[in-house]
C-alpha cells in the first residue's frame, strides 16, 4: 500500500469527521411523474457520499415527517421530474437555479438520467444531483475544469463515477465550504439579534 493511498484514506477520514460536525444541508426531494423509489434512494445515497468527501454533510428529509433539524445551514428544494421539458437540450440531464434563494432550486430528469447508460444506473442520478446541488452551494452557473463540476462528463469521468471515485475538486468543495459557514454566521447573527450582512467583512451588523 503506497503512502499517498494512506494519505488519501487519512484525508477522506478527516473530511468525514468534519461533515459529520457540520451543521447539516437539508435536501427537501419531491418526485414527478414515475420513477422507482429504489433508483432515486440509491441516486440520493450516492450523492450524500460524494458531499461527504467534500466535507458537507446532507440529509434527505423524510417526506411525511416532520422532523425538524436544529440548524440546518440550507434547505434545497429538489424535484427529480420522469420528463424533461421540451426546451430542455437533449444532452441536458439536470439544472439548476443557482441564484434564487427559495423555492425549487434543482430539478432532475429521470428519463435522460437513465438513459446514459445501457442500463439505468443511479450513480449517475446521484452524480446528476451532486452537480446541480453544488451550483447551488457554490452560488455559481459556471463550470470547473475537472470533477463533479465539469460542464460535460466523458467517458473517463464516468469510469471514475462507476468506482464512486469522481470527486469535486479541492477549490469547489472549500468554495461550498466556505459560502456554508457564511450562511450559517448569518444564521447565528440574526439569533443573536444582530443584522446580517452579506460582507465578508462585516458579517453581523449589530448596530441601530
Ligand atoms: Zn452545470
Amino acid at each position: 500500500m503506497s503512502l499517498s493511498f494512506l494519505t488519501g484514506i487519512l484525508v477522506v477520514l478527516a473530511m468525514d469527521a468534519e461533515a459529520s460536525g457540520m451543521d447539516p444541508v437539508i435536501l427537501n426531494v419531491k418526485v414527478e411523474g414515475n420513477v422507482p423509489a429504489s433508483f432515486l434512494n440509491a441516486g440520493i445515497m450516492e450523492a450524500v457520499g460524494i458531499f461527504r468527501k467534500a466535507g458537507i454533510r446532507i440529509i434527505r428529509r423524510a417526506s411525511g415527517r416532520r422532523e425538524e433539524f436544529a440548524e440546518p445551514v440550507e434547505n434545497i428544494e429538489v424535484r427529480v421530474v420522469e420528463t424533461a421539458p421540451r426546451d430542455k437540450r437533449p444532452a441536458v440531464l439536470a439544472s439548476s437555479l443557482p441564484y434564487a434563494k427559495s423555492g425549487v432550486r434543482v430539478f432532475v430528469y429521470y428519463e435522460r438520467v437513465a438513459g446514459v447508460t445501457p442500463m439505468p444506473n443511479p450513480i449517475v442520478l446521484g452524480y446528476a444531483l451532486a452537480h446541480e446541488i453544488g451550483h447551488v452551494l457554490l452560488r455559481m452557473d459556471t463550470h470547473s475544469d475537472e470533477g463533479v463540476m465539469k460542464a460535460r462528463w466523458n467517458t473517463s469521468d464516468f469510469s471514475w463515477m462507476q468506482a464512486h471515485m469522481l470527486r469535486f475538486s479541492d477549490d469547489d468543495a472549500e468554495m461550498m465550504r466556505r459560502n456554508l459557514g457564511h450562511l450559517k454566521g448569518a444564521a447565528d447573527c440574526l439569533q443573536s439579534g444582530g443584522r446580517p450582512d452579506d460582507m465578508p467583512h462585516r458579517p453581523c451588523d449589530k448596530s441601530q
